[in-house]
């Protein structure tokens, strides 16, 4: 896999590239800018299509290595943007094999540094909003959170271009990063052993975090996949005989016994150890994600938990992209 092109002198041998059919793990070590963004280029459709690339990723230490380049990559670099390219593809990569890996794969991803990335990116994401909401005029941010998708993203794009020129080193997360991260977070939750990871193995558990995406001032899509991570993380835990836990987050208790707790009447989904965690909780931000539950759709999905289990994200998402949570149209 010698190319001539790709030889750079000062560091004595050929940069590997990975090519639209030949995935090479070392391509990934290459440091010329070029050849690697080349690489990440072809990996990020390969780890949409092949499950053999993603397994291998998961085992040759080619996880580490994205989330190595995605800890490391400035997204500052304008105008050459090759780093923001960077490290937008590698994002890609990371978040295919976790979306479409099997379990044992998604939990490679969280191992590897995975999780660590999409919390820096939901944090930073919630801070530059914050910073706009203390820089606008009070007039016009509390109309940020009235008014709908497209007008808020054009508010939010016109601040966040001065920020990025005047106080941030690196230009704001986008709208569709926190979307790949949700999705991400989605699909991990889903399994037990990896959920009680993520809220027990951070500085920070990846709920609270989430749970703030549920308010109505995000976007429709971003509430949506919010609100399904928080969903899962109310799942029983069938490693565990099916028992849940308090879904107050600063509680957390298990069950000691099946059908302890009480669900929450109106989505039927959240249980609580107790009448005042379930009111701190609702306070929290569980009425942002409280969805009445359906009579029709529960009773022709509850019954086969494996594989109801593993469609859920997905149909919840396609559902809901159909009709958005806070619309009144179905
Ligand atoms: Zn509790
Ligand atoms: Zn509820």
């Amino acid at each position: 896999m010698r190319e001539q092109n790709f030889c750079f002198p000062e560091q004595q041998r050929a940069c590997l590239t990975i090519t639209p059919s030949l995935y090479d793990r070392r391509a990934l070590d290459c440091t010329a800018p070029l050849p690697l963004l080349t690489s990440l280029m072809h990996l990020s459709l390969m780890t949409s299509s092949s499950q053999r690339v993603r397994e291998a990723l998961s085992v040759d230490g080619g996880l580490e290595r994205l989330t190595h380049i995605l800890e490391t990559t400035s997204r500052a670099d304008y105008p050459d943007r090759r780093s923001a390219w960077r490290w937008i593809l590698a994002y890609h990569c990371l978040v295919n094999v976790g979306v479409r890996g099997s379990e044992q794969i998604r939990a490679r991803v969280e191992r590897s540094g995975g999780v660590r990335v999409i919390i820096h990116v939901l944090e930073s994401y919630l801070k530059t909003l914050e910073s706009v909401d203390t820089a606008a005029p009070s007039p016009s941010s509390s109309s940020m959170h009235d008014c709908h998708h497209a007008s808020h993203s054009h508010h939010h794009h016109h601040h966040s271009h001065s920020l990025a020129a005047d106080t941030l080193d690196e230009p704001p997360f986008r709208e569709e990063d926190i979307l790949l991260a949700l999705q991400l977070l989605a699909y991990l939750s889903k399994h037990p052993s990896i959920r009680d990871r993520l809220h027990a193995n951070y500085p920070i558990n990846v709920f609270t975090l989430v749970e703030r995406f549920c308010a109505r001032h995000h976007s429709n899509t971003i509430h949506l996949w919010a609100g399904v991570v928080m969903r899962n993380g109310c799942r029983k835990d069938d490693t565990r005989g099916g028992l849940r836990r308090c879904a107050y987050l600063h509680c957390g208790r298990w069950e000691s016994r099946p059908h302890e707790f009480a669900k929450c009447r109106r989505c039927r989904k959240a249980k609580y150890c107790s009448k005042q965690c379930q009111s701190h909780a609702w306070a929290d931000g569980h009425r942002y994600w409280c969805v009445p539950r359906q009579p029709t759709s529960s009773a022709s999905t509850s019954g086969n938990g494996a594989t109801a289990s593993t469609a859920t994200a997905t149909n919840a998402a396609a559902t809901g992209n159909a009709h958005p949570l806070n619309t009144t149209t179905t």
